[in-house]
């Protein structure tokens, strides 16, 4: 019998770290991979928000932190999503935590009981599936038709809620679709989640600024469902700051301070440090993420371009994030020269890694098994160069 908890042992680590992983071994062999496997800028963290760091370090933030954040931070964040998102908060509403990651699993843990549901917008975030088993809830997995750009709608949202549902996940833009909900669609789910008095909402949007079509909606500005609304947000892709591991949720009083009594007994406040660097982030606006997501644009459409002349890739356009999303089950059940069925898409990536050394993720991780995942957060020769490979590569699968 093992020694560990059935709690871990149901666990499934995360694919995309698992094939970050792999990529790096081949690395370390000498093989030049090019990784589009992460879920990271590859920018840096801009100076100005560095330099905010710097001097708190110097000003002695050195000491155990508010377990829901520093109050001015909080503050600035409501200021934030009053300014930006229309959203009515005060400090009291606010949780700052490790991470985005670390709000949405305060938030799921302290919401679902053992046996309630949790409709997962599919494809979702890998972690979203992993956070419900940890809370022993069930999760329901909702699937966007690739004609409606990957998106759930309305419809399908209402005939999958029952009397056990708590829970709604989603995020938008999405990772790793890439698409973004419009003010009606979301309108539309608002009204069907305000039937239902028992269903919360988590909406993460943590890719808010990488936005390629305009309007990012809060579904939380619908009053009629505002209370039971988890915004989830944070610093990690806006600004280039995945390492500092800054995050937020903004809620109701009753369920942020069930989020702070959880965190409080797990990891206490944030880091002091990346706390001051974080409200210094804010205060500089969104000038520096703009910049970014020229970037984001650009690479999105030469990606676009490269895969649109190869045959068997089927992918949306993305409307936000930093990922296509291709549909590659026309690969399915071709052989690759070494003899071996490429029978899902974990055998297509790895494929990819093994023959065009270029690391992507598969959906599977995603709950969508006939796609694959692709940064597209690397530099433009980087892409170039990988839509290449990955081309020749296919041509070889018969
Ligand atoms: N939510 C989504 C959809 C993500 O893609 C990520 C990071 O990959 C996170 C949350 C976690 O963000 P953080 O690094 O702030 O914990």
């Amino acid at each position: 019998a093992s020694v560990l908890s059935d709690r871990i042992s149901a666990l499934q680590e995360s694919q995309t770290i698992a094939m970050a992983k792999k990529a790096r071994e081949l690395i370390a062999q000498g093989i030049d991979v090019i990784n589009l496997s992460f879920g990271e800028p590859d920018f840096q963290t801009p100076e100005y928000i560095k330099d905010a760091a710097k001097q708190a370090l110097d000003e002695g933030y050195t000491k155990y932190t508010p377990v829901p954040g520093y109050v001015d931070l909080r503050q600035a964040i409501a200021d934030k999503l009053k300014r930006e998102n229309h959203l009515d908060y005060e400090c009291e509403n606010i949780v700052v935590s490790t991470g985005a990651k670390q709000a949405l699993a305060n938030t799921v843990l302290s919401l679902v009981n053992p046996g309630e549901e949790v409709i997962v917008f599919a494809p979702y975030w890998v972690s979203y599936e992993e956070m419900v088993r940890l809370a022993e809830g069930v999760s329901v997995t909702l699937m966007g038709a690739l004609e409606n750009d990957f998106k759930v709608t309305a419809a399908q949202l209402e005939a999958a809620i029952t009397p056990r549902t708590k829970l709604i996940m989603y995020s938008s833009p999405c990772n790793p679709t890439g698409s973004v909900f419009s003010r009606e669609e979301l309108a539309e789910i608002a009204a069907v989640v305000a039937r239902y008095p028992q269903v919360h909402i988590i909406a993460d949007e943590i890719y808010e600024y990488i936005n390629f079509v305009g309007e990012h909606v809060s579904i939380a500005q619908f009053d009629e469902i505002k209370d039971r609304v988890i915004t989830v947000n944070g610093f990690s892709k806006g600004y280039a700051m995945t390492g500092w591991r800054v995050g937020y949720l903004a809620a109701h009083k009753q369920i942020a301070s069930a989020c702070e009594k959880m965190q409080s007994q797990i990891t206490s406040g944030t880091c002091s440090i990346a706390q001051r660097a974080a409200l210094a982030a804010l205060k500089g606006g969104r000038s520096s993420a703009d910049e970014m997501v020229e970037a984001y644009r650009r690479r999105r459409d030469l990606v676009l371009e490269l895969v649109a002349d190869i045959e068997g890739l089927i992918t949306p356009k993305p409307s936000g994030a930093f990922y296509i999303f291709p549909d590659v089950s026309g690969f399915f059940g071709k052989t690759a020269p070494d003899g071996s069925v490429i029978e899902n898409a974990t055998d297509l990536a790895m494929f990819l890694l093994n023959d065009a050394h270029v690391a992507a993720v598969s959906g599977e991780a995603f709950g969508a098994p006939s796609c694959v995942r692709f940064s597209t957060a690397a530099a433009d020769e980087k892409l170039r160069e990988a839509f290449l490979r990955i081309k020749d590569s296919l041509k070889r699968l018969v």
